[in-house]
């Protein structure tokens, strides 16, 4: 029964990790947290990394590890590759509060490799579909920026992969 409650208490700690980049969102909405075990009294947190090379990945990791000390557990975080993190991972709640934050979640359903592609994304303000692509990166590289042509909002739109 502790041990059951000491597992609730990790994955809530681990889960309530704020992505560095886009801190609306913890790692929990994003998907990426896959599991917390606890093992011989180390809480080991899987992850999977977003996109590939994106600098925030070991951030994430430290800011886990750091959340669980915090939380009283030896902490150690394991990189799960396979299966790779797609955007289809970021639950609803996590695609709300983006919306909410001015970013406008990823769109297209994964598989039809256009992460440069063009796609027709939803303003997070008015939720107009007309809006146009400014720039292939925004705030990073995990983003392109978009502007609303309706309200003429212009926002970070969460790149499909
Ligand atoms: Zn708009």
């Amino acid at each position: 029964m502790v041990v059951v409650l000491d597992q609730a208490r990790a994955w809530a700690a681990a889960a309530a990790v704020p992505d560095p980049e886009v801190p609306c969102v913890t790692v929990e909405d994003l998907g990426i947290l896959r599991s917390v075990a606890l093992v011989d009294g180390v809480a080991i947190a899987r992850l999977s990394p977003t996109y590939s090379g994106c600098p925030a990945v070991l951030a994430i990791e430290m800011a886990v590890e750091a959340a669980l000390r915090d939380a009283g557990f030896d902490a150690k975080t394991e990189r799960v590759m396979s299966p790779p993190w797609t955007t289809d991972w970021i639950t609803p709640e996590g695609r709300e509060k983006l919306r909410a934050y001015g970013i406008a979640p990823p769109e297209e359903p994964v598989g039809k490799g256009a992460l440069f592609g063009e796609t027709q994304v939803t303003c997070p303000a008015c939720r107009s579909r007309d809006t146009e692509r400014l720039s292939e990166f925004g705030s990073t590289a995990c983003k392109a920026q978009y502007r609303c042509t309706a309200c003429l909002e212009p926002f970070d739109y969460f790149k499909c992969i």
